[in-house]
């Protein structure tokens, strides 16, 4: 029997172990610190043999083949040992997609992958189909091969789960868009990160998929390098595309071959914000090859409710309205949040800088931000991106702090948007934690 040693305890770890278990291997999985208690009581369910605080060298670099978390940088000095090794290192989505013949319709981008990603979902589910959910969202894609059946998943995948992929294939592929982040993981290179997005697009052939944003220059660029097999169904709200989905002034028009031409009123859309409009347009065409209705498109596209953390309406006080989004970690979330916003704005920014370049949202602070509230630790970059442009910056260190500062500088008719540019890691445990604080902050006032 083979040996495969699982790298890392977290949601995707314990789904391969638990795979890997149930398709006859002998199993291992070590995790250098602690795995939380609901995964450990997962393993001794499973009678999965594992250890934590630390990897037993000899024992791993004794596998036949390591499945690897996406949360560990292939610099590991462990992962580098395995490699000079020559043991055969895969991601959990590498593994899991050996056992699955499901039609698999896989996202990554970005921004926007988890709306676009829940939208999909929510249409397919809502007519009717057997479908699963997973990737970066729920429960991880391969334990739900190993206990469940789907005739469908919409899989969420990051850069980082993309990585260590070679034969998986994708039915349906989308990148929703790509602008720099985590370049961190990609030795600062910018192509080394659009190269890790079109790994989503590897093996596709001419029966597949390929669904991308026309309005973004970086995947256009990338695209007139290479050979994609598959069939190309751009998006665009910049100009008509056929194949594929455009804005036609107040409505948006989805051709995808042999099927019925479908078109959706902007004003019928669940989701607002242009960056939704874009989401809306990847899911319509999604759903179009998966042959769905002109009718189930349009009710989906008309009902989903969007997810927490993402442009959501927390409440109105006093006439100011409270929006979480707390999940715009990075310049272009932060971006497509004060562009859709039609009142003037009290913009709560800051958190763990990933090297941000403030300057594209320099003109929609000018014209539409009237005070910042800083939420940060050092915020001395904020200070000196926006001083000539917000007349109002003032400095706070809670989420607490921040929304009664906010309170006492809005007037009603406002908008109080934290939409921070920024990871959370300062102050908060994660964007999730962020986001609840400053609701139950709202809740307070
Ligand atoms: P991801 O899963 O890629 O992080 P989400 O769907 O969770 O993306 O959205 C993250 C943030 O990015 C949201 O706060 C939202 O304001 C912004 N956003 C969503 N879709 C897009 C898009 N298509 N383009 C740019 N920004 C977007």
């Amino acid at each position: 029997m083979s040996r495969v040693v699982v790298l890392g305890g977290g949601e995707s770890g314990i789904g391969s172990a638990v795979l890997a278990k149930v398709k006859g291997f002998d199993v291992f999985l070590s995790d250098s610190g602690t795995i939380a208690p609901k995964y450990v009581d997962e393993l001794k369910k499973w009678e999965i043999p594992f250890e934590m605080g630390g990897h037993s060298e000899d024992r791993i670099l004794d596998a036949g083949e390591i499945i690897k978390s996406p949360g560990i940088p292939s610099t590991a000095p462990l992962v580098q040992k395995a490699i000079e090794k020559g043991i055969h290192i895969i991601s959990e989505i590498e593994f899991a997609g050996r056992y699955d013949s499901a039609k698999k319709i896989c996202i990554t981008g970005s921004n926007g992958k988890t709306t676009t990603t829940s939208l999909i979902y929510y249409l397919l589910q809502q007519a009717g189909l057997n479908v699963g959910l997973g990737g970066n969202i729920g429960k991880s894609y391969a334990y739900q091969v190993a206990t469940e059946h789907f005739d469908t998943y919409v899989l969420e995948l990051s850069s980082f789960q993309l990585d260590n992929m070679y034969d998986f294939k994708a039915d349906i592929a989308i990148i929703t868009n790509i602008t720099p982040d985590h370049l961190d993981r990609y030795d600062h290179n910018m192509e080394n990160y659009v190269k890790a997005k079109f790994r989503i697009t590897r093996n596709m052939d001419k029966d597949d998929c390929f669904i991308f944003c026309s309005d973004d220059e970086i995947t256009i660029n990338h695209l007139d390098k290479i050979i994609i097999k598959a069939k190309e169904l751009p998006f665009s709200q910049k100009k008509q595309v056929n194949p594929g989905a455009y804005l036609d002034v107040d409505k948006i028009v989805v051709n995808v071959p042999e099927r019925e031409e479908c078109d959706v009123f902007l004003k019928d859309l669940a989701l607002g914000g242009r960056h939704n409009i874009y989401n809306s347009m990847a899911a319509a065409i999604a759903a179009k090859v998966m042959n769905l209705s002109n009718e189930d498109i349009r009710r989906g596209l008309g009902t989903f409710r969007n997810i927490e953390h993402r442009m959501e309406k927390v409440m109105t006080i006093r006439d100011v309205l409270y929006v979480n989004d707390s999940k715009a970690t990075n310049v272009d979330a932060a971006w497509y949040a004060l562009e859709c916003q039609t009142k003037p704005i009290v913009w709560i920014v800051g958190g763990k800088d990933k090297g941000n370049d403030y300057a594209p949202l320099l003109e929609l602070a000018r014209e539409k931000v009237k005070a910042i509230v800083c939420l940060g630790v050092d915020n001395k970059k904020i200070h000196d991106s926006f001083k000539d442009v917000v007349p109002t910056i003032v400095d706070t260190s809670s989420a607490e702090e921040a929304v009664r500062t906010c309170a006492s500088l809005a007037s009603p008719g406002d908008v109080v948007l934290l939409s921070p540019c920024c990871a959370s890691f300062d102050l908060f445990k994660s964007y999730e934690d962020r986001g609840e604080q400053f609701k139950d902050a709202v809740r307070k006032l």
